[in-house]
């Protein structure tokens, strides 16, 4: 990205330092940071404050740059354009920082802070390096080790969302704990290994959803901290777990009362659903192409939105090799998909009139959404993708063997639950077997349940 400073900025004098400033090691400080450095007014709003970087100085972002801002300096300035002028970030403080166990507070990293770092810790967040995506699980010709697995789309995902939050203005620190978070309950072998488990449980009265069991996993089944069970995440992690891709009625589960279901979460939650399809539509392209399993030609017919930015690529690029046009266009389509989200928020947050967080809770809908032509051309490419590639014939297989792999393993641990380790088999007067055997299949790896599938056939 390019940034363009303003006229008035090359006019304006040398600010004077402040002596006395103390740069602080957080990067959510920045702009508390550059408002005490250039002794610039703050707009006091909440826990927050909103500095107008088009008041910076030319050199201010060279001259003493904070240590966070080493990576995008110049750019920051930008950020005044796309930030909400209204005070609806999650403040990083109050009720929503509550956690069920109260603890001190850490003496530098704030709430969300230490909530993704807990994610980025637990047991669950590593297994997903050996979770499906769409591609781990392709055989033959179409395999590859650099495909997406849910652990690397996680990272894709956040990296998007931080960027979200970042030119919104918004709590990054939430929206990046979020992130992390919101595959960490789907269970191995992708979709196809969540129906599976799905309509296992159906048939005990039960049923899979990966947010549930996501709040399941960070509540109760990491174990790191002697003095409770779980992660003890705050209640916004907690809320945006669940909320981040759906709505659930709060008469069906009057067991999630506590996380307003009546009421829209944050804005930060609303970013990762967006970020989640954003960053899946233009990976599965890319390793759809890559492998082999879509065509060029396929791609450019079916997904207009490809088309036309390949179309610009190809005119710019005369001579670029195939693969560096698709990586161009789908960088372009990515940084256009994020750029319409930015302006529809805005467009939606001003239509509406939000001007709090109560507000944005209130709202009947959700205020995070492409606008309406993108929406259009996301639904195409989204179509496109389940038709060509993962409802392909190729994947019919791969889902098939996958379905009996979850089944035919939970019959068997159902049927014997000595099968489960000790620590599982101790919960199951208290979580009954069904929900037990749930837990411990949906914990396994690719690998894990493809191995112990194999060793408990050949038994
Ligand atoms: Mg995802």
């Amino acid at each position: 990205m390019k940034c363009k400073r303003g006229r008035r900025d090359q006019a304006r004098p040398a600010p004077e330092i402040r002596q006395d400033y103390q740069p602080l090691p957080d990067e959510l400080s920045i702009l508390n940071h550059l408002a005490n450095l250039y002794g610039l007014r703050a707009l006091h709003t909440g826990d927050h404050r909103h500095v107008h970087f088009s008041m910076l100085p030319k050199h201010a972002l060279q001259e003493r740059p904070h240590p966070a801002l080493r990576y995008n300096q110049t750019c920051m300035a930008s950020y005044a354009n796309t930030t909400l002028k209204v005070p609806i970030a999650v403040p990083q403080a109050g009720e929503l920082t509550r956690r069920a166990y109260a603890e001190p507070p850490h003496a530098y990293r704030a709430p969300f802070a230490r909530d993704g770092a807990r994610v980025l810790h637990a047991k669950a967040f590593r297994r997903l390096a050996g979770k499906t995506q769409v591609f781990t699980q392709l055989p033959g010709e179409h395999s590859g080790d650099h495909f997406r697995s849910r652990l690397t789309h996680t990272l894709e995902v956040t990296q998007i969302a931080r960027t979200l939050a970042t030119a919104l203005g918004l709590n990054v620190e939430l929206a990046e704990a979020l992130a992390l978070v919101h595959d960490i309950g789907h269970p191995p072998f992708g979709h196809a290994g969540e129906k599976a488990l799905d309509h296992a449980l159906k048939a005990n009265g039960l049923g899979f959803d990966h947010n549930l069991h996501a709040l399941r996993i960070v509540t109760w089944f990491e174990e790191r901290y002697a003095a409770f069970r779980g992660l003890n995440l705050t209640l916004a992690v907690r809320e945006g777990i669940i909320k981040h891709s759906r709505d659930y009625a709060p008469a069906e589960h009057p067991e999630l009362a506590e996380y307003l279901l009546d009421q829209r979460p944050p804005i930060e939650a609303q970013l990762i659903d967006l970020a989640d399809e954003i960053a899946y539509l233009t990976a599965d392209l890319d390793d759809g192409l890559d492998s082999g399993v879509l065509t060029l030609e396929q791609v450019r017919a079916g997904v207009p939105l490809f088309r036309g930015f390949h179309d610009t690529v190809l005119l710019k690029y005369p001579n670029a090799g195939v693969r560096l046009t698709i990586s161009e266009t789908l960088r372009l389509v990515l940084n256009a998909l994020v750029t319409d989200l930015l302006r529809d928020v805005h467009a939606r947050v001003a239509g509406l009139g939000i001007a709090t967080l109560d507000d944005v809770r209130r709202t009947p809908g959700r205020i995070v959404a492409l606008s309406e032509s993108m929406e259009a051309q996301r639904a195409i490419a989204k179509n496109f993708l389940y038709l060509n590639l993962y409802n392909s014939a190729g994947m019919e297989e791969v889902h098939r063997h996958a379905e009996t792999v979850v089944e035919s393993l939970f019959a068997l641990l159902m049927a014997d639950p000595t099968l489960l380790p000790e620590d599982h088999r101790a919960l199951i007067p208290s979580e009954g077997l069904a929900r037990t055997v749930t837990d411990y299949i949906a914990g396994m790896t690719d690998s894990f349940i493809e191995q112990m599938w194999v060793r408990l056939q050949r038994a």
